[in-house]
């Protein structure tokens, strides 16, 4: 199929403000690296996602789901196919009960708040992790003891037939930063969350409490993709990189940073081949001097290590 063609289907499916060519994945990813994905669609309804999922499938078109784009590193050379984001556009917020529901693109700290507006607790961990609720449920993203497998009650998704299917608890199979969202290719489209009752200024004063630990300890001036690698059992992954003495060790643009050793920051000019190279260095590097081979949580497009 040709170009133009596929760039006017979708304007026809989306509407012209909802498509773009050659987009730089620089201005959609937390870690400001990455080349042009040939065409960003982001669709405003539920139905438009399954209908542009449809669409692409049928004519087998790459694309590739994201978020926030706090967790990706897509390669230098771009990507060759339609980059479908689940972002601002679908991102509607309600609670009942001590339910919450939200569009897959309501950002993390948007629900979190809702949730202290509401007198909810059990969302706290959240209010500080900067991607999308969609991206979170995906990731199953955690902190300070707390991980979204622990709040989800149920989430509607698109499978890979686009055929609509709703996932309960323990069907979304959550693991250590993985769930079934990922190994099944399912799209998140909407989540609920089942919280309980609390006091609104002891929720406020967790938020508060875990939002101050993050300012302290990460580098959040600067472009990062937050924790590079998963925690390996036993260890911290920051702590294992530091003592090896790769704190501040850069390649390129790209910088081990010396505020928290698990993070990767962009000094402003890296590309994600840097960021990349930097990622095997500081591998190879753990795992020769303490036999721990470092597994990453970041998620690299198009690429292995
Ligand atoms: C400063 C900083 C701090 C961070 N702190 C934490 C932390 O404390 N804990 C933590 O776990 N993570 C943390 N992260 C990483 C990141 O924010 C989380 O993984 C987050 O959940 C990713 O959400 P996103 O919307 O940005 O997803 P993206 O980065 O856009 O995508 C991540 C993955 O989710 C998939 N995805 C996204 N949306 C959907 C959807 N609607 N349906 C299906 N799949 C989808 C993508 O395909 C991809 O595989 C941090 C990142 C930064 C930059």
């Amino acid at each position: 199929m040709g170009d133009n063609a596929v760039f006017s289907d979708m304007v026809s499916i989306l509407g012209e403000d909802s498509v773009a060519r050659n987009v730089s994945m620089k201005e959609y990813t937390s870690i400001r690296t990455g080349g042009e994905a040939r065409y960003l669609a982001e669709p405003a309804t539920t139905e438009e996602v399954i209908k542009i999922l449809q669409y692409l499938r049928e004519n087998r078109q790459n694309f590739y789901v994201m978020g926030n784009g706090t967790n990706l590193v897509f390669p230098d050379s771009g990507y060759d196919g339609v980059v479908i984001r689940i972002g601002s556009k679908l991102s509607r917020i309600g609670h009942e009960g001590n339910r919450i529901m939200a569009q897959a693109g309501a950002s993390l700290a948007a629900v979190s708040n809702m949730a202290l507006d509401a007198g909810l607790k059990g969302f706290e961990f959240a209010s500080g992790i900067p991607g999308t609720i969609g991206g979170a449920v995906a990731m199953n993203a955690g902190a300070y003891d707390g991980e979204m497998s622990h709040v989800v009650a149920e989430t509607l998704c698109v499978d890979d037939k686009g055929r609509l299917i709703r996932l309960k608890g323990k069907e979304h199979a959550f693991g250590y930063r993985k769930s079934r969202i990922q190994t099944d290719g399912l799209v998140v489209l909407e989540v609920t969350l089942e919280l309980t009752p609390g006091d609104k200024s002891c929720i406020k004063r967790r938020m508060e409490d875990f939002n101050g630990r993050r300012r302290e300890k990460q580098p959040l001036n600067m472009p990062s993709a937050g924790s590079v690698f998963k925690r390996p059992e036993g260890y911290y992954a920051g702590q294992l990189i530091q003592e090896c003495g790769l704190k501040g060790y850069t390649i390129g643009g790209a910088q081990v940073s010396d505020k928290h050793c698990g993070f990767i920051v962009n000094l402003g000019n890296a590309t994600s081949q840097d960021v990349l190279d930097l990622i095997r260095y500081v591998r190879k590097t753990v795992y020769e001097k303490t036999g721990i081979l470092l597994e990453p949580e970041v998620r690299i497009i198009g690429g292995e290590l």
